[in-house]
């Protein structure tokens, strides 16, 4: 309705110039019009302004259509960078998971081989008591208890220690009063033999 009245104010009659003056300003895509009146300066740049602000949005503006292209490109980067980002992390963190696994698998190794390493001492002190006893026997000889005795210390089978109460077998009461020098068994023997009586 405002168009059309300022259309038919535009078609005053020619010869009283100063009649003209509204002036449409128009959108070169779909012909949209402003109109503006020329005695009013700020009229004319709020109308420039408008159609401005509108060929910005026009539907049938070509670089409007290839700017909503261009964002909507853009749009689906950011979604393809942030699915990346997402992939990313979730790989580190299936990185840190198998790390942590061989970090696991490598202490398991570690301790089997300090177990390893305990059992080859073990058995050198088993076989050089057992050797020592056989070599005895071989040799038409005997080994009494005292020798028995001194050699596994020696050889580290047995360990002496202070009697405490608190600490060793009751059946040793009976002989022994705290402070007494006794010989125990490494504590791999005591497993051992505990193995075998049951
Ligand atoms: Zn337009």
């Amino acid at each position: 309705m405002r168009d059309e009245q300022h259309t038919a104010h535009e078609q005053a009659p020619a010869g009283d110039s100063e009649q003209i003056t509204a002036h449409a300003a128009m959108c070169i895509y779909c012909g949209e019009a402003v109109i503006y009146d020329t005695r009013q300066v700020t009229d004319m740049e709020a109308a420039h302004q408008q159609l401005v602000e509108h060929d910005q949005q026009c539907p049938k503006n070509p670089l409007v259509a290839n700017l909503d292209a261009a964002r909507a490109s853009i749009g689906r980067a950011h979604a393809a960078k942030n699915r990346a980002e997402e992939a990313e992390l979730a790989a580190a963190r299936e990185l840190d998971e198998v790390r942590a696994e061989c970090d696991d698998w490598h202490q398991a190794a570690a301790g089997l081989s300090a177990d390893l390493t305990d059992m080859g001492q073990q058995r050198d002190a088993l076989l050089a008591f057992v050797n020592e006893a056989l070599d005895a026997a071989f040799d038409g000889g005997s080994l009494d208890g005292a020798t028995i005795q001194d050699r596994a210390e020696e050889i580290g089978l047995l360990t002496a220690e202070a009697y405490d109460p608190e600490r060793h077998p009751d059946e040793l009461a009976s002989e022994f009063d705290a402070g007494d020098t006794i010989y125990v068994r490494q504590p791999w023997m005591v497993i051992q033999a505990a193995g075998d009586e049951s």
